[in-house]
């Protein structure tokens, strides 16, 4: 009887500890808002997405390097020498096709290090927070400046210029020790007439 009491005593006080917790928020301005009508301002530090100007990206992979999580994957073809890929906004050149850039906002853990290293200032992070998905699949942003057609065709360019370039390389060298093997010769072939 005294253990039901206590218990039934315990309950109510508890009952009256919530309530006066509700009254004393009844009476106060609201701290929540109606989401998704009412959306907050983020602040403008707030880390939410990541965004790559492509444009302006010149395939350094700084960012890449930086990344603690492996979450960013770039692949670059440099452009051939008949090439002129221009300059950034920021008037750093461009020697490299971006072919493929990945970022898996999966593993992204908004640190934020990708983006003071990138010299274009073409990697940042918006407010931008509403890209939930339920495959973890579609969290995978992959971009690029070519189309694969086009990505083929600018490796096999690249492929027969150095190709070239190398066969120019030997052809060279070859050419210098024939002349080098010619004037070793050359003062035997003097003496032999002399004699
Ligand atoms: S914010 Fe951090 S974890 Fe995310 S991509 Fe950049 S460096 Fe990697
Ligand atoms: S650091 Fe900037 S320029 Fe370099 S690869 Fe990353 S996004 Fe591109």
């Amino acid at each position: 009887m005294v253990h039901a009491l206590k218990k039934s005593l315990v309950t109510l006080k508890s009952i009256l500890t919530g309530m006066k917790v509700t009254m004393r928020h009844l009476f106060q301005p609201s701290v929540t808002i109606r989401y998704p009508d009412v959306r907050d301002e983020l602040p403008e530090t707030a880390r939410s997405k990541l965004y790559v100007n492509i444009d302006d990206c010149i395939g350094c992979k700084l960012c890449e390097r930086a990344c603690p999580v492996n979450c960013i994957s770039i692949e670059t073809v440099q452009a051939t020498s008949d090439v002129d890929l221009g300059k950034t906004s920021t008037g750093n050149p461009k020697r490299f096709w971006v072919t493929n850039f990945e970022i898996d906002m999966a593993k992204c853990m908004y640190c934020d290090l990708c983006v003071p290293p990138c010299p274009t200032d073409c990697i940042t992070m918006v407010p931008e927070y509403e890209y939930s998905e339920f495959d973890r699949n579609n969290l995978l942003f992959q971009f690029s400046e070519l189309s694969p057609d086009k990505v083929e065709e600018v490796k096999e360019k690249l492929e027969k210029e150095q190709e070239e370039k190398q066969r120019q390389k030997e052809e060279a060298a070859r050419k210098k020790e024939a002349e080098k093997n010619k004037s070793e010769d050359s003062p035997a072939e003097t003496k032999s007439t002399e004699e």
